[in-house]
């Protein structure tokens, strides 16, 4: 892909970051680094990344610039870790800039895992060069919206038919362990992964521990939050 083609678009970006440690879903413990995006579909009260999208609290001009699609591949390339995560904000708000970039990384054999709220189909030119999709509806506990503004069935076949899409939830309560059973069965979901609505690294040993026996029961994955019993609720890691 020529250079004049990886810069026709820009994408709005909040930070890249790493080498650090994925912290959660299937590639928790892995090296990786991360390119966040800015803006989001969604106003989820317990986000742990507002700096990201919510621009009555934070200055989009302060948290956010502008990059050329080379200008993020160089990045990413310049780093050891194979892994790239790329996550928000909702980052498929900028799926059609992430084409050339994901199509550079998987031609320099690094692994592109995208991080979504699962509400947008994505691209098929996008999909091609992703390795996995971590695909995570809201509930309610997340997001206090109508379930049709979070839970979009023609995005969650669309992500299963790549057949790249893992889905993450994170819970909160008992309402929360029947509700991710009742997406499961409704939308066929599978692999799934949960984790626990936490910032503290007491907060995500507790929510582990309650979460340990219905991720057994259910067969379910259980997914820490690496990064927080590491490093807490630190920004960049
Ligand atoms: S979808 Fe994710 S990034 Fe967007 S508001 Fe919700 S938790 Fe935050």
């Amino acid at each position: 892909m020529s250079g004049a083609i990886l810069n026709r678009r820009r994408l709005r970006v909040v930070e890249m970051f790493g080498p650090t440690l994925q912290g959660e879903g299937p590639a928790a413990g892995c090296p990786a680094v991360f390119v966040r995006l800015a803006d989001c579909n969604h106003a989820c009260g317990p986000c742990d990344t507002r700096y990201s999208w919510d621009w009555k609290t934070y200055d989009r001009a302060t948290e956010t610039r502008y990059a050329a699609p080379q200008a993020v591949s160089s990045w990413v390339l310049a780093r050891a870790p194979k892994l790239v995560v790329v996550t928000g904000g909702e980052p498929l708000l900028q799926q059609e800039a992430l084409i050339p970039i994901a199509e550079e990384l998987a031609a320099n054999g690094k692994i592109v895992e995208i991080e979504t709220n699962g509400t947008i189909v994505p691209y098929p030119e996008l999909t091609t060069h992703v390795n996995r999709f971590v695909v995570s509806p809201k509930l309610t506990s997340m997001f206090d919206a109508p379930l049709s503004r979070r839970i979009k069935p023609d995005a969650l076949v669309a992500f299963t038919e790549t057949g790249k899409a893992v889905f993450k939830f994170v819970l909160a309560n008992r309402a929360d362990v029947d509700a991710v059973a009742g997406l499961q069965e409704a939308h066929g979901l599978a692999p799934i992964w949960v984790m626990p609505q936490a910032t503290s690294q007491q907060d995500v040993l507790d929510g582990m521990r309650d979460l340990a026996e219905v991720a057994v029961e259910h067969g379910w994955n259980l997914s820490p939050r690496l990064h927080i019993l590491l490093w807490g609720d630190q920004r960049g890691r």
